[in-house]
């Protein structure tokens, strides 16, 4: 890293002690500047870096609830309302017992660069809380976001911040929110959350855009080389909204997922994922991955070990940060893997990406390859505002544009600065840049 580059960095761990995550996704997006400073000198005048790892406010609050047998619980909730440059804070909120401050910030840093790779006028942030639903009953975790909202609603607005669903937050959480939200407000602003009910302001393919838009931007790096997904075996990790419809996806491109997993281990199924029984397992009746297994002949379960010892053309992570170690890395690309497409966020350690990028593979990082969501999101925000609703065709068909868009702007970025085929610099390099010229553009603010 270049001085000027360094100490910026050295500044964000010196002031964010113990947030690892957080030094992590700085470290990698910094790095990636080098070659952008060295030929824009100007990007690193008027505190602009210092400026961007900043984020503009932090919200951390208490958030009690009442159990059903009566027992009250303490969480603690976040908001990291992190860049408006571009836009409205816009940015996923997540339930998960690891959800600390750090988690928090890593991800609203990364969705800067991810909604600026959109271009479709959305600035960064991120919140949640590190309440478990897990075995929660519905009322549970009605009551907890009833009091998550009543705090939230106060910093968030269709043209203020606009969170959507993260891990641990799907329509049943976005439609309880939303219920407080316009209680507290008594005002129908559709636009205050994404990831709606179709019922009620959603958007067809908000559900399926993540995981579809991963599977899409691994066909558009195929087709650098001449290739595509068809005939492809494919490793997918997660078995929640991210890798379902990767999974969807993959098998509509002709592809054969036989992989998925969730905390409690993985499943091969050499035949190819049963999306159905899939869908129903962990849609419907919100079960484990073992209840896959026990109704499909043939699918094993693997408690011990990682997915990613199964061998197979494509990767895609869709379960959560750095799920995918460097050794991971190293069996994936013994096993023959020449593609990995990131759905989550952060999932490949700098280790693991440090191998993908050095055996030459085909390797796209989470801000441009699972941007599809939160893309998707801003097209539901779109629709509010314009009170109209498009047909599952047209929105997919804006989503694949979006992705393809995206896709091409990585490799032309990375192409200008020096590493054609290096979708790390190429999402950092243009995303950043966007960001960075409205930040010039508004001035020391
Ligand atoms: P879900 O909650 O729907 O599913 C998450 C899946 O990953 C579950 O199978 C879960 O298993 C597993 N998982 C989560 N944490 C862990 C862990 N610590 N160890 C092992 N398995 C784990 O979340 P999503 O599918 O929405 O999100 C998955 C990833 O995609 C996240 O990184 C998220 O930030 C990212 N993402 C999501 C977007 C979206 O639109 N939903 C948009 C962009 C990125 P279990 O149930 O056992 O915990």
């Amino acid at each position: 890293m270049q001085d000027v580059v360094e100490k910026v960095y050295e500044q964000v761990v010196a002031r964010n002690r113990g947030e690892v995550e957080f030094h992590q996704a700085v470290h990698e997006v910094l790095e990636s500047l080098d070659p952008v400073i060295a030929k824009h000198p100007h990007y690193a005048e008027g505190a602009l870096l210092e400026r961007i790892v900043e984020p503009e406010r932090q919200i951390m609050f208490r958030v009690p609830w009442v159990d059903d047998a009566g027992q009250v619980h303490v969480n603690r909730g976040f908001r990291i309302e992190f860049n408006s440059a571009l836009g409205p804070y816009k940015g996923g909120l997540r339930f998960h017992p690891s959800v600390n401050a750090g988690i928090i910030k890593f991800l609203g840093f990364e969705q800067i660069f991810k909604n600026a790779l959109t271009a479709q006028g959305i600035g960064g942030g991120k919140g949640g809380s590190d309440f478990d639903p897990h075995g929660r009953s519905d009322a549970e975790v009605m009551r907890f976001c009833q009091s998550f909202m009543t705090e939230l609603a106060r910093h968030i607005g269709p043209s203020t911040d606009v969170p959507a669903g993260d891990i641990g937050v799907g329509g049943r959480e976005i439609g309880y929110m939303f219920g407080q939200y316009k209680r507290l407000r008594n005002s129908y602003d559709a636009g205050v959350l994404t990831g709606k009910g179709l019922a009620w302001g959603g958007s067809l393919v908000r559900t399926e855009a993540t995981g579809y838009g991963a599977v899409l931007f691994a066909q558009s790096m195929l087709s650098t080389k001449g290739e595509s997904l068809e005939g492809k075996k494919v490793i997918v990790s997660g078995a929640g909204n991210v890798a379902i419809y990767a999974i969807e996806k993959a098998q509509q491109l002709g592809a054969t997922p036989v992989t998925f997993s969730d905390s409690s281990g993985y499943v091969v199924d050499e035949a190819g994922v049963d999306l159905d029984l899939l869908k129903e397992v962990k849609e419907v009746e919100r079960g484990r991955v073992a209840d896959y297994v026990e109704r499909r002949p043939g699918a094993r379960l693997v408690t011990g070990g990682s997915v990613w010892d199964v061998p197979g053309d494509v990767a895609l992570p869709c379960a959560t940060q750095n799920e995918l170690d460097g050794d991971a890395a190293v069996t994936l690309l013994r096993g023959g893997c020449g593609v990995v497409s990131e759905g989550a966020n952060m999932p490949s350690t700098p280790e693991a990406v440090e191998a993908f990028q050095k055996a030459g593979i085909l390797f796209g990082p989470g801000k441009a390859a699972n941007a599809g969501g939160v893309a998707t999101s801003a097209l539901e925000m779109e629709q509010n505002a314009g009170r109209t609703r498009w047909d599952f065709a047209t929105a997919e068909a804006k989503l694949t544009g979006i992705m393809t868009d995206i896709h091409d702007s990585c490799v032309a970025a990375a192409e200008e600065y020096g590493r054609p085929g290096d979708y790390v610099l190429g999402a950092n390099a243009a995303g950043f840049t966007r960001v960075a010229d409205v930040m010039i553009a508004h001035g020391i603010v």
